[in-house]
């Protein structure tokens, strides 16, 4: 008998969340000693909206004087800031945080407009998470020495901090809130693509009525983040980005004495076991690799699964990329949204066709990506050698590599088989040899049965070329105190 039924296709409404409400000023300039001033220089550049190239505004870069008059402010003002009690200290956090949440449906948008990241992962991921951290470290600061088991603590003093774009508002979050509650001022340089956001913390800070100095945010390319970190007067370096440029920082700080946090790059394992919930981990494995279009320095780029599943779990997974909608940030329905810019689009595109051209075998979902813009639709590579270059290198974006492996043993070599350590996700149903594996690996973090979970509380930070130094929790105090 035929079955006559009709397929039913169901499609989703478009969601768009309105940006009307948004008040973006058509210019921006450099927020120093408490106000927005003119560069030195003049230079202005527009940043786009990935999702439409359509300029969102035009930014006021810093040149080497404007970064000099910050660094000065921030010493002007670091005496006054470290001398009020922690209680104090942690009103101003307290207050930078409600007004986060006040604004939190204006940061959402602007940050998916600056940076392309669909509106449900700023709504429901960076802004919360950003005013997390504030709430966090003003807990802490009227305790820092139980932070820090008990012993005396005095601030460093100045800090330079340098922040990249996939997660523009977190990572300012991630570096202010620690500096600040531990009595340091702080000079921000946001990363070029995505300053907007920062900014707005700027008048954030305008509004909790933050003494003048103690934060400064200077957007910026790489040379304004050079000459910030080469400036005598500093005495921290906080710096998230890409491994090359931490080695440069490094390098440039060699013989200072100033204090260096460096969380820098990824290739994390994510590491799919026989006995795992298959279904769960799936969800897992495109959490892992999918959200925010795979910009994640701790994406679980190399899925490493037991032969035994392999098939199946790769089955599972094409099937369930199929399903991702991949568009209009602006659209709640989202889940993938526009590559952050040109450069990271070719960026991602090299790195494709070489794991094609070493003879991995590459599946991409069939999707309608709009004609404007810089879109990249989920891709797969399955037949993946450990030499390859796309098991090596970060490719920081919605491409995951698979590797196989046969006994536990043989996994957790493959996975520390990188000159990253960032993050690694364990997928087994038995809890003995989740603990058993996450010992062995080297990796800062190590979720089991989930994926790309933070929490201001818990620290995070790499091994080996990932960086070092911890942010959250109270470990993400002590790089910003003088302990005795
Ligand atoms: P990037 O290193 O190119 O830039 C990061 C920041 O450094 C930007 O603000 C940039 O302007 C600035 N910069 C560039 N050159 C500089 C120099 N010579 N001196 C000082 N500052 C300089 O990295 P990116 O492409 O913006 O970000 C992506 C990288 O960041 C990825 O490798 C990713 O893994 C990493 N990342 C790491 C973490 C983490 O917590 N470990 C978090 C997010 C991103």
């Amino acid at each position: 008998m035929t079955d006559t039924r009709t397929r039913i296709v169901w499609d989703y409404a478009p969601a768009p969340e309105s940006p009307d409400h948004v008040r973006l000023r058509d210019s921006y300039g450099l927020f120093v000693g408490g106000e927005f001033r003119d560069p030195v220089d003049g230079t202005r550049v527009p940043t786009i909206n990935p999702a439409t190239e359509e300029v969102v505004a035009e930014i006021a870069f810093a040149g080497p004087q404007d970064v000099r008059g910050a660094v000065e402010a921030a010493r002007a003002a670091q005496p006054g800031w470290a001398a009020l009690t922690g209680l104090e200290r942690g009103k101003y956090l307290f207050r930078i945080a409600r007004l986060i949440q006040e604004r939190a449906r204006e940061l959402a948008v602007v940050e998916s407009m600056d940076g392309g990241k669909p509106v449900r992962e700023s709504r429901d991921v960076d802004v919360p998470l950003a005013a997390a951290h504030f709430f966090h470290y003003a807990g802490w600061a009227d305790k820092l020495s139980y932070g820090v088991g008990g012993r005396e603590v005095a601030p460093l003093g100045v800090a330079a901090q340098i922040v990249p774009w996939n997660f523009p508002l977190l990572m300012a979050a991630w570096k202010l809130a620690p500096a600040l509650a531990c009595g340091n001022t702080s000079v921000l340089k946001p990363a070029e693509t995505t300053p907007l956001t920062a900014l707005l913390l700027a008048e954030i800070c305008q509004e909790a009525e933050l003494p003048e100095g103690v934060v400064s945010i200077i957007p910026g390319d790489g040379s304004a983040g050079a000459a910030l970190v080469r400036e005598p007067d500093i005495d921290k370096v906080a710096f998230t980005g890409s491994t090359s440029v931490g080695k440069n920082i490094q390098a440039a700080l060699a013989g200072r004495g100033v204090s260096l946090t460096l969380e820098l790059g990824g290739k994390s394992a994510n590491v799919v076991f026989e006995d795992a919930a298959l279904d769960q981990a799936v969800e897992g494995i495109v959490n892992g690799i999918f959200f925010n279009q795979g910009h994640v320095c701790c994406a679980g780029s190399r899925l490493m699964i037991q032969e035994s599943v392999a098939d199946v779990v790769v089955g599972k997974l094409w099937e369930r990329m199929g399903r991702l909608r991949v568009g209009d940030p602006l659209d709640k329905n989202t889940d993938v949204g526009a590559i952050n810019s040109r450069e990271q689009l070719e960026r991602i595109t090299e790195l494709v066709d070489a794991g094609e051209g070493e003879g991995a075998q590459r599946r991409t979902v069939a999707c309608e990506l709009p004609s404007r813009g810089f879109w990249y639709a989920p891709t797969i590579f399955t037949e993946v050698a450990p030499a390859h270059r796309i098991a090596v290198e970060e490719i920081f974006g919605p491409v995951v590599s698979v590797l196989t492996f046969r006994t536990q043993a043989e996994a957790i070599e493959k996975a520390n088989n990188s000159a990253y350590g960032l993050a690694a996700g364990i997928w087994t149903d038995k809890g003995a040899k989740a603990f058993e594996v996450a010992s062995a690996l080297q990796a800062g973090v190590v979720w089991q049965n989930t994926y790309n979970h933070f929490d201001p509380t818990a620290a995070f930070g790499g091994y080996k070329e990932s960086g070092f130094g911890r942010e959250g929790g109270p470990a993400g105090l002590r790089p910003y105190l003088r302990v005795s």
